[in-house]
């Protein structure tokens, strides 16, 4: 198969076209796996970061992509739990040991032997994939396969994400950033906390217009002050400017959710700025968010197909994979990205 391939890390400042076309042994499941014939691919801000080194693949090359929509086309031994020509998606989690404490209590996002689809294992940027049955799932039939693929990570994350806020209906939550998964997470708090007021703070005038288009009460630039304090901050940005300006923000005893697997070192001196009563005073807290349980994406599939949720994409051709990184990259942003296969 023909398939878009990682062969080593790149700075896509100078190195436009990271991802190589490239003919590769068509994938074979071994025991317990599924084979899909991918139909789409989300494009996620964490390919950047396998491509920059933030998180770099153990070994290349390697196929990325971990929001992926195909149909079952085969399965290995002992894989039993999908019939070919399911529907099925793959998020994140790739696999996990199944016998730690994290994963004996449906914290598989938190295994130390967590294996991430499209790093540790090869992924959606291709024709064919090979998964574990049991990190698959079935994509509810009201979505179409680009709509279905993005909710597999930036929507999965979101999810996780609003629930590591701990926040209840009527109390105020911000966003800092607007891309994929935020914008997801805006329309899942209007269904499910509908007294709930969000605040977006975004770079681009674009980002905050788009906001407002899909219901935030306000929006504004990063170091803006929200015209009230806030009970929650999701910070979906890949710097540490608006982790420090979301502080200053929250609500006494509030909590800022890091939804981020790594920070780009480009503006750490930013962290100095950080002033202990203007932002962290009267216990405030902040903490992070790590891959994704696989209760995280059932959960919030059947969730997003009873509302529904559906996100807003733009489509590109497999070959095409380097633009809709770069433009991810340089923060050309309306929803979320997504390959689609002939
Ligand atoms: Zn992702
Ligand atoms: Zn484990």
């Amino acid at each position: 198969m023909q398939a878009m391939l990682l062969e080593k890390p790149a700075d896509l400042t100078v190195e436009r076209n990271p991802l190589t076309k490239a003919a590769v042994p068509d994938p074979v499941p071994a025991e317990g796996e599924i084979l899909l014939k991918v139909s789409a691919c989300g494009v996620c801000h964490t390919e950047l970061d396998e491509i920059e080194g933030r998180t770099p693949p153990p070994s290349f090359p390697v196929i990325p992509g971990h929001q992926v929509v195909g149909t079952v086309v085969g399965r290995g031994r002992d894989a039993g739990i999908f019939q070919t020509g399911d529907r099925v998606g793959v998020g994140w989690v790739y696999s996990s040991c199944g016998t730690c404490e994290f994963c004996r209590n449906g914290r598989d996002n938190l295994c130390p032997e967590f294996k991430a689809t499209g790093r540790d294992a090869d992924g959606g940027y291709a024709p064919l994939m090979t998964v574990p049955e049991d990190s698959a799932f079935k994509i509810p039939a009201v979505f179409s396969n680009s709509e279905a693929a993005p909710l597999l990570c930036a929507g999965a994350i979101g999810y996780r994400s609003l629930g590591l806020t701990g926040i209840r209906n009527g109390q105020r939550l911000g966003l800092t950033g607007f891309g994929a998964s935020a914008h997801l997470v805006l329309k899942m708090v209007r269904h499910r906390y509908p007294d709930t007021e969000i605040f977006v703070f975004a770079r681009s005038e674009r980002e905050q217009a788009f906001a407002k288009e899909l219901g935030a009460v306000w929006a504004g630039a990063t170091e803006d002050m929200a015209p009230t304090k806030l009970h929650a901050i999701i910070d979906t940005t890949p710097v540490w400017k608006p982790v420090v300006e979301a502080m200053k923000n929250l609500e006494s005893g509030g909590r800022l959710v890091i939804n981020a697997i790594r920070k780009e070192s480009i503006d750490k001196q930013y962290l100095l700025d950080l002033d202990y009563p203007t932002h962290l005073w009267m216990e405030k807290e902040i903490k992070s968010v790590a891959n994704v349980a696989r209760t995280d994406i059932s959960e919030f599939l059947d969730l997003a197909a009873r509302i529904p949720i559906k996100p807003e994409f733009q489509e590109f051709p497999l070959e095409e994979a380097n633009r809709a990184l770069l433009e991810l990259k340089e923060r050309k942003i309306r929803g979320a990205k997504v390959l689609r296969m002939a």
